[in-house]
């Protein structure tokens, strides 16, 4: 059987980079989530159609909106089955309002009006088949997001859709607050994953399991700034974790996302007065 596939579709609309994925087999398409934005989708549909091949399905990573906004796109017109764990599927219909109160403010037309959502609940551990591409997905429970799972090429284990169980060395979103299970699934990964494997993550190039090491020490430093701080003056310890996460990762990359855990953090530790 010839080997898969997988183009990157990286898509930078609203500040936001973020990737979805094409696995491109001999008879058709199937998509690795579908970005966040309207262009985005758009963006994404387009490439899937320049491959010349039927979009036999989508599998969406996490509960997480850069990852499922765009699906409308994708998908319209189409009926294309849309697979995530029942955990992913459960959480994305419950939060996707409160999700259009906080991004529609902040993104306008680009959210799309209307969000589709997964079809089809797999099981942990379960394959789908569509044409000749296999996918495995592993459900992680919470970690990054409120339910996150990663997909593998079943009959090439080294090649994992890892969500953003470990972004490649940008800033990150820790609002959610579950970093102790992320640091677990992480550890996790790190047990289970052969080597020499390859990570395709929701946001940055694809990598090595060393991203894993990294998001370790991010999630730690990260959390060690907000112990750290002096919250009887909230906007100041604000500032000053902001401040040295930027010193500790000097880029402007999804800075947003870092900046805006940043509270809920504080509350999430209970170190916030
Ligand atoms: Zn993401």
């Amino acid at each position: 059987m010839a080997s898969l596939l997988v183009h990157r579709h990286r898509s930078d609309d609203a500040n936001t980079p973020v990737n979805a994925y094409l696995i491109e087999g001999s008879d058709g398409i199937v998509g690795v989530d579908a970005t966040l934005t309207v262009s985005g989708g758009r963006g994404l549909r387009a490439r899937a159609e320049a491959l010349g091949k039927p979009l036999l399905g989508v599998v969406v990573t996490h509960a997480h909106p850069d990852h499922y906004g765009g699906l409308v796109e994708l998908v319209a017109g189409r009926d294309v089955p849309v697979f995530a764990t029942k955990r992913v599927h459960d959480v994305i219909r419950r939060d996707d309002p409160v999700k259009e109160q906080i991004l529609r403010p902040m993104f306008g037309d680009q959210w799309p009006a209307a969000r589709a959502f997964p079809t089809d609940v797999v099981a942990d551990g379960e394959t789908i088949e569509l044409g000749d591409i296999a996918l495995t997905v592993t459900d992680l429970g919470p970690s990054e997001s409120p339910a996150d799972s990663i997909w593998t090429l079943t009959r090439e284990p080294r090649r994992v859709f890892s969500a953003d169980i470990a972004y490649d060395r940008t800033h990150c979103y820790l609002a959610d607050g579950f970093y102790e299970p992320w640091l677990a699934s992480i550890h996790r990964l790190r047990a289970e994953l052969a080597p020499g494997t390859t990570l395709h993550p929701g946001h940055g190039e694809p990598a090595g399991l060393e991203i894993l090491d990294w998001q370790e020490r991010y999630l730690e430093t990260m959390l060690e700034a907000v112990r750290d701080a002096d919250w009887d003056d909230p906007a100041t310890a604000q500032a000053s974790v902001i401040a040295r996460m930027r010193t500790w990762l000097p880029s402007d990359q999804l800075a947003f996302l870092m900046e805006l855990s940043v509270r809920p953090l504080a509350e999430r530790l209970g170190v916030e007065s």
